[in-house]
């Protein structure tokens, strides 16, 4: 069954027999997409790269997509120095704080956003791993632009959400 947070989070229902048919019919049209409001107001230097962080999610996923202004659940915060972070459920609720002294030591603020909106997706971090993930941040260093998901982060977000919204995790606060 899908669980619902009451959080004015605007989740896209549809009655549950006709549900269950297009589920079966066209899993990809993901007829339960969840919709995760933002609020980008407290990130005033950001704007551009936030649409553009938030148009590779959308485009790349299916089962939740992010939107602006509503009901928002997800806020962005500008800081200066400390790194950027963000404090979240890992289920769509949370704080994103992008520090504007890692964008003037040369990483690339589009792909600090779309990484930070990745923890907020669920996703862990894996510094590690190569500049085509979101999720390994500082570890290819600042020659690294690329803010678009690859597929296996992308497949893991709409695994995450494929239920909707199942019950929220604690609160957890995930570095960088
Ligand atoms: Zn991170």
């Amino acid at each position: 069954m899908l669980r619902r947070l009451a959080l004015g989070i605007t989740v896209m229902l549809l009655p549950l027999a006709t549900a269950q048919v297009l589920t079966a019919a066209t899993a990809a049209a993901a007829p339960n997409t969840v919709t995760l409001h933002y609020d980008a107001s407290d990130l005033p230097d950001y704007q551009a790269e936030t649409t553009q962080a938030v148009a590779n999610w959308n485009g790349a996923v299916s089962n939740v997509q992010l939107a602006a202004g509503g009901g928002a659940t997800i806020f962005l915060h500008e800081i200066s120095g400390g790194g950027s972070y963000t404090q979240t459920d890992g289920h769509g609720n949370g704080d994103i704080y992008i520090d504007t002294q890692q964008v003037a030591e040369g990483f690339d603020p589009t792909r600090i956003i779309a990484h930070e909106f990745g923890h907020n997706l669920g996703l862990p971090d894996d510094y590690s791993g190569p500049c085509t993930e979101v999720m390994s941040g500082h570890g290819p260093g600042t020659s690294c632009k690329n803010a678009v998901p690859d597929a296996q982060e992308a497949a893991q977000v709409d695994q995450n959400f494929a239920n909707g919204f199942a019950p929220a995790h604690r609160l957890t606060v995930v570095r960088d």
